[in-house]
C-alpha cells in the first residue's frame, strides 16, 4: 500500500529549477554561428543552487531543489510526489511549470510531445522513461485507489486561459465559447459549464489529455518553436464515495498548470493581436507571482508569530482576483494546500536574459 506522509499546515510553495539538456533545435537556430552551443547554466544539485554565467550576465540563487541537464522525469516526480500524495489526505495540490518557450514546460508536465532528437552528450539522463509529472501522478492515483478497500470517483477537466478568457479544451475545440467564473458562498469559486469527465483508468485520462493538448492556442515565434500562448490547467478531482464520521464526503483536487511562455517582447513580430496576448500573459504571470510571494510572506509571519507569541501580525493582501488563473486556483493555492513551481530554463547563451528573469521569478516565490 502506498505510503502517505502527513503534511504540515504550510502553504508555502516549493520551488525547483530544471535546466534542460541541449537539443537538436539549439543547433539549428539561426543564431548558432553567432552564439554557438555554449552552455552557460550550471547546477549544483547537492546545494540546490543554479548559476548563470556568461560574458554579460551573472546570477545565482538557491531553491528548494535544482535539477541539472542530466535529471530524469523520475527525479522530478520524486520532488513533487510528497505533495501530490496528500490528495488522499484531502489536501488540494497545484503544480506549475513556468518558463520561456522551448525550455521544457510541456515536457516536464506531460512528457515528450513532438519528436525532437536529443543531442547525445555526456550530460544526459540515463533514465529513458520520458513520461511527465501529470501522467505519473494519475498513475499513482489509480494504483492507490486499486490497492485499498474503498470506493473513489475520479473526474478530469482540461481548460486553457487565453487573453483572460477560459475555454474548455475537451468541449470547445475551436475556442468559441468562453466560460465564466462564478462564486458560490458554499462551494467556492467554480467555472460555469465546465465539463468534468468521469475517468477510471490511466488510458482514459491520457486520451482526454491528448485531445485537450491539440486544442491549445500556439503561435510560431522567432525561435521557430510552437509557443503556447495560453495557460493550460488539467484538474483531477478525487472523491471518496463513503462519508467520514462527520458525515462529509472527502474531496480533493490536483491541478497541473502548463503556463504560457514567459518571454518578453518578440521584436520580430509586433502586430496587435500578438501585443494583446503578451499583455494578458504578462498580467496573469505577474499576478501569479504576486499571489505566490504574498502567500510566502504570510507563511513566514505565521512561523515568526508561533515562535514569538506576538499579537496577530499584519497579513499581506493576496491579489487572487487580479487574474482568472489565480481566481480559479484560489482554493488550491492558499490555506491548507500543497503546491510546487517548477521553473524551466534552457542552457544556451542566447537564452541568458530570459533564464535570469525566470530564476528571479522563482526566487520571489520561495
Ligand atoms: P515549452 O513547453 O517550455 O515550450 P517543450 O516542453 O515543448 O518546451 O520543450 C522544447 C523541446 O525540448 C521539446 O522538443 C522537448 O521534447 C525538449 N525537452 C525539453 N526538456 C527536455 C529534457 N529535460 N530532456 C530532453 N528533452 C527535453
Ligand atoms: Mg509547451
Amino acid at each position: 500500500e502506498p505510503h502517505i506522509e502527513s503534511g504540515t499546515q504550510s502553504s508555502r510553495i516549493k520551488v525547483a529549477i530544471r535546466c534542460r539538456p541541449l537539443i537538436e533545435h539549439d543547433f539549428l537556430s539561426k543564431n548558432y554561428s553567432e552564439y554557438g552551443k555554449e552552455e552557460i547554466i550550471s547546477v549544483e544539485q547537492d546545494k540546490s543552487k543554479v548559476i548563470v554565467m556568461d560574458m554579460e550576465n551573472h546570477y545565482h540563487s538557491v531553491y528548494d531543489a535544482a535539477f541539472d541537464q542530466k535529471s530524469s522525469q523520475s527525479d522530478i516526480f520524486k520532488f513533487v510526489s510528497p505533495q501530490i500524495k496528500q490528495i488522499f489526505d484531502s489536501k488540494n495540490c497545484t503544480i506549475f511549470a513556468y518558463g520561456q518557450t522551448g525550455s521544457g514546460k510541456t515536457y516536464t508536465m506531460f512528457g515528450k510531445t513532438k519528436p525532437q532528437r536529443r543531442i547525445e552528450t555526456e550530460s544526459m539522463s540515463s533514465d529513458n522513461d520520458e513520461t511527465g509529472i501529470t501522467p505519473r501522478a494519475i498513475n499513482y492515483i489509480f494504483d492507490f485507489i486499486n490497492s485499498i478497500d474503498q470506493e473513489y470517483a475520479v473526474h478530469l477537466s482540461f481548460i486553457q486561459i487565453y487573453n483572460e478568457k477560459i475555454y474548455d479544451c475537451l468541449q470547445d475545440a475551436h475556442n468559441v465559447k468562453p466560460l465564466k467564473v462564478r462564486e458560490d458562498k458554499i462551494t467556492g469559486t467554480y467555472i460555469e459549464g465546465l465539463s468534468e469527465f468521469s475517468v477510471n483508468s490511466m488510458d482514459a485520462c491520457q486520451a482526454l489529455m491528448n485531445r485537450g493538448e491539440k486544442n491549445r492556442i500556439t503561435r510560431q515565434t522567432k525561435a521557430n518553436i510552437h509557443s503556447s500562448r495560453s495557460h493550460s490547467v488539467v484538474q483531477i478531482m478525487v472523491e471518496t464515495k463513503s462519508e467520514d464520521s462527520a458525515g462529509m464526503i472527502q474531496k480533493a483536487k490536483l491541478s497541473f498548470c502548463d503556463l504560457a511562455g514567459s518571454e518578453k517582447l518578440d521584436k520580430d513580430s509586433s502586430n496587435e493581436k500578438y501585443l494583446k496576448e503578451l499583455k494578458t500573459i504578462n498580467l496573469s504571470l505577474t499576478t501569479l507571482g504576486k499571489v505566490i510571494s504574498a502567500l510566502a510572506k504570510n507563511h513566514m509571519k505565521k512561523i515568526t508569530k508561533s515562535k514569538t507569541h506576538n499579537s496577530r501580525p499584519f497579513r499581506e493582501y493576496v491579489p487572487y482576483r487580479e487574474s482568472n488563473l489565480t481566481r480559479i486556483l484560489k482554493d488550491s493555492l492558499g490555506g491548507n494546500t500543497n503546491s510546487c513551481l517548477i521553473a524551466t530554463v534552457s542552457p544556451t547563451v542566447d537564452c541568458a536574459e530570459e533564464s535570469i528573469s525566470t530564476l528571479k521569478f522563482a526566487n520571489r516565490a520561495k
